[in-house]
């Protein structure tokens, strides 16, 4: 069949595997060689200026590699993707690629920590005017994005609280001034969002998340129109932020179960929102799945599912964060998200360490708030260890 065609369980399995490996294998070659050897020199000729398929050098292209960006290009309908050794250096390769000086980006406040620190830090010394506005108000990016732009850029949903953008809404004001929309899909999956079927050019991905989705390798992706991955592509040859071939295997192995994990995890979050939301000791729920989350009205049409990601606050302000999370038993207390195990911490800690108590009230971050990165483990055994851990408080 046409993998193109697949859904997306078939095509987490078989996109990019479809050809048969070396000697029959059964799963992808790890090839860790750093370079490829030719014997007639107007082959490697005809590689190296890319008219023929085919490796030169791996900081440039790897068969392993070449695997799981066809995986990726499959499950996110993109033309052609490139991958990073991180998520970061697929976000900060994409926007040095993407701006030059004398260039206007315009965002959201609440993007990624190293994606805030790159648009508030590296970029305006760049001489790129760095528009950030508040995230989910529509109407201030769109008279934003008026004013013109080369990129927009944005993540739905977003961290810690989960907000979100109207994907369609900000492509249709990016188009009107012909500027390039990047998102970052990472909290998403391409399991349950496409923004590239809904016009964006480029979408990135931190492959370390879910797409790995088991916590041992780290990995970045931008995929999406071929013009302008090519040119990302161009610019990482150069840089150097390469993904390894061991890591790519990771990532291939682990989006084999992408599907089967992401529904799992929905399913799981859906429940656990619904018990925290009407629980006594829980003051708020973030998850875009809850009807009364805002933006649920267009989000239950952009994604066909809502994810494994939430935050909640408890009452009674940070001590009772300190008293709760050392009782939950089947949660890691890290910085980190999108496993198979449920991963749990606060912003307080973590992703907004560095700030102030009155810096994180300003940005809607309780101190008493929780991320929640649910697992695949069964929603009853996650509930019933979140209702000892709140008993105990
Ligand atoms: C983790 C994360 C990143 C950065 O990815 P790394 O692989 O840690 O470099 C970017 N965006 C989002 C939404 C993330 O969660």
């Amino acid at each position: 069949m046409d993998i193109n065609k697949a859904k997306k369980g078939t095509a987490s399995v078989w996109a990019g595997e479809t050809d048969g490996f070396l000697m029959g294998a059964a799963t992808v070659p790890i090839v860790n060689s750093v370079t490829y050897s030719y014997d007639d020199l107007d082959e490697w000729y005809d590689v190296a200026l890319g008219k023929k398929p085919g490796h030169i050098y791996s900081r440039n292209s790897n068969p392993t590699v070449d695997v799981l960006e066809e995986k990726i290009c499959i499950l996110e309908k993109a033309e052609a993707a490139t991958t990073f050794s991180t998520g970061m250096a697929a976000i900060s390769n994409t926007l040095y690629t993407l701006l030059q000086s004398g260039d206007r980006v315009v965002s959201i406040k609440d993007s990624y920590g190293g994606t805030s620190k790159v648009f508030m830090e590296f970029l305006p010394p760049m001489n790129v005017a760095v528009t950030l506005c508040e995230t989910g108000n529509h109407e201030e990016m769109e008279a934003e994005i008026a004013k013109g732009c080369k990129v927009v850029y944005i993540e739905t949903p977003t961290n810690p609280t989960l907000k979100v953008v109207d994907l369609k809404r900000m492509i249709k004001a990016a188009k009107a001034v012909g500027a390039t929309v990047v998102v970052d899909n990472t909290f998403a999956t391409p399991i349950n969002q496409n923004p590239l079927v809904l016009g964006a050019d480029v979408v990135v991905h931190s492959a370390t998340k879910f797409l790995d989705g088991h916590s041992d390798a780290m990995g970045g992706i931008a995929c999406g129109k071929k013009d302008l991955i090519k040119k990302i592509h161009q610019y990482r040859e150069i840089n150097g932020a390469t993904l390894h071939p061991m890591s790519a295997y990771m990532i291939i192995r682990g989006m084999k179960t992408l599907e089967l994990r992401i529904n799992r995890q929905n399913e799981n979050a859906m429940k656990i929102a619904q018990f925290l939301h009407t629980h006594p000791k829980v003051e708020n729920v973030f998850y875009p799945g809850l009807p009364s989350h805002k933006g649920h009205d267009f989000v239950k049409e952009q994604m066909s599912g809502f994810g494994g990601m939430m935050s909640f606050v408890l009452k009674g302000g940070y001590e009772k964060v300190k008293t709760f999370l050392p009782k939950l038993e089947l949660a890691f207390r890290a910085a980190h998200l999108g496993s198979v195990s449920t991963l749990v911490g606060p912003p307080r800690t973590t992703s907004h360490v560095e700030l102030t108590e009155a810096q994180r009230a300003k940005l809607g971050i309780p101190e008493s708030l929780i991320r929640y990165s649910v697992g695949i483990e069964n929603a009853e055994d996650l509930i019933a260890d979140l209702e000892q851990g709140l008993n105990a408080i």
